[in-house]
């Protein structure tokens, strides 16, 4: 078997996402700042399909699942007690001579790979931004920007199982930003200063961690298949003894084959008790479990699997891009998953006479009830078919002059260029039909067909 290739390289990738408006540099009119990007009016999109597809298959479609929305700002202790104060930190060498700054655990070799200078011996850099609280900048005002939404979760055990009467296993979900002061930075959004995480802490009863850990490994896995992701460009990596966290008894990374290389998209852990019990003795609650069955009070484990929006968005925009010819003219497109495209439909009036204005633009506002849709009436319909395609709408709409008199119009897939006619009447539940999945446009005997017709 040949090794799986990325499709996409980054320089490419960031110039379509640039120039459709889905990922702009910070700030870019001062320059930027260094790894932190803003999501355009597509990348916004992208990025709410990508969170909202996660919360449905997590939490709704869930019996066993909460979530919460913690805040960013957390009392100081509990990065005391996490252990974040004391060891969340990448070890740092400057090279004397062009004074570059390397992560060490990242280099091969002990000289600057830039110019091959000697290093300095490695000194701990904490990840954790800083602030304070209140009008006074003192060492008693301090706080910090949480580098990881876990936390959050932790704090709030009790106030989930006394609120929810939710048993064994369970678990609490979140979605929200996170910041590290990340010393390696580039690879476009897959190492941002700020960022966005969807964690989830599942907690079970000791002894059946392991059985519980295989199930998140597998589910997650699967998620990302259900976002289109080829199973090609997944993979699964087991952290050996030497890399496990402190904390961690198991972890496996599920790996994206992003431009650069293979890399981490989500990590799943089994955190055993660590976490409740350090909280439990730095806040001296009791953050115990009183088991009905066995008549005692335990202290749960937890399994956490740990995703970014950031590098999701990534790696569906690299999975999903791709070029190829159509009718005749060579096209970029993104194969995005209908579940998770920033724009769902465009409705596309074949030409800019003002006769097929009135119903394109009524076709165009029932649509836009249901999905977010594109209105679009410049130059050729070509040049505008081009357009959806580069930015993955998975289907076009064309209002013509037929559509006046016969109030049907034409359905064009994204993907297969295969086009049907469909009464306006069943437009609507047509879309619905496609966007689900369901492959309306073959028929046996060469015919079309609509919903319902
Ligand atoms: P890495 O080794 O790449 O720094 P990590 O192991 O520190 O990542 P975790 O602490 O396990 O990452 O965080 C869980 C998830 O949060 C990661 O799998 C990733 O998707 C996301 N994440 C972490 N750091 C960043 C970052 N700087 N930018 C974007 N996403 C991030």
């Amino acid at each position: 078997m040949t090794e799986a290739k990325p499709k996409v390289d980054m320089e490419k990738l960031v110039s379509l996402c640039r120039r459709r408006g889905f990922i702009f540099p910070s700030s870019e009119i001062y320059g930027g700042l260094s790894s932190c990007w803003d999501y355009g009016p597509l990348g916004v999109e992208l990025k709410r399909n990508i969170k909202q597809a996660w919360w449905r298959a997590v939490v709704q479609q869930r019996d066993d699942m909460v979530g919460i929305d913690a805040s960013i700002l957390m009392h100081p202790q509990v990065w005391q007690a996490s252990g974040h104060v004391e060891g969340f930190s990448d070890p740092l060498v400057d090279c004397k001579n062009c004074h570059k700054r390397w992560r060490s655990d990242e280099l091969e070799g002990d000289k600057c790979p830039e110019c091959g200078g000697e290093l300095t011996e490695p000194r701990l850099f904490n990840l954790m931004f800083k602030t304070f609280v209140g009008p006074v900048e003192d060492e008693a005002s301090v706080v910090y920007l949480r580098p990881e939404t876990a936390q959050g979760m932790f704090v709030n055990f009790e106030n989930v199982l006394n609120t929810t009467r939710k048993r064994l296993p369970f678990g609490i979900a979140q979605i929200g930003k996170s910041f590290r002061n990340e010393v390696t930075t580039g690879n476009f959004i897959f190492r941002c200063r700020e960022f966005e995480q969807m964690e989830i802490e599942f907690f079970v009863k000791p002894g059946t961690d392991k059985q519980w850990f295989d199930y998140w490994v597998e589910e997650r896995l699967n998620w990302y298949v259900s976002l289109g992701i080829k199973k090609e460009n997944l993979k699964l990596r087991q952290h050996d003894k030497e890399e496990l966290a402190h904390y961690a008894r198991d972890c496996y990374d599920i790996d994206y084959l992003y431009p650069m290389g293979w890399a981490e998209m989500e990590g799943i852990a089994n955190r055993g008790d660590f976490d409740l019990v350090q909280h439990a003795k730095s806040s001296g609650k009791n953050l115990n479990y009183y088991d009905e069955e066995s008549k005692e009070h335990i202290v749960p484990y937890i399994i956490e699997p740990s995703a970014g929006v950031d590098r999701t968005a990534l790696a569906v925009l690299c999975d999903a891009y791709d070029e190829d010819v159509a009718d005749g003219e060579a096209r970029v497109l993104l194969h995005l998953h209908p579940s998770i495209a920033p724009i769902k439909v465009a409705v596309l009036p074949l030409s800019r006479k003002e006769t097929l204005t009135p119903l394109a633009k009524e076709v165009y506002a029932e649509l836009r009830q249901q999905w977010m849709i594109s209105y679009d009436e410049a130059q050729s319909i070509g040049r505008r078919y081009r357009r959806q395609d580069e930015i993955g709408t998975p289907f076009c709409v064309t209002v013509d002059f037929e559509s006046l008199e016969d109030k049907q119009v034409t359905i064009r897939e994204r993907d297969s260029l295969r086009q049907i006619r469909v009464p306006i009447e069943g437009l609507k539940a047509t879309l619905q039909a496609k966007l689900d999945g369901e492959d309306l446009f073959v028929l046996p005997d060469g015919g079309k067909i609509w919903k319902g017709g």
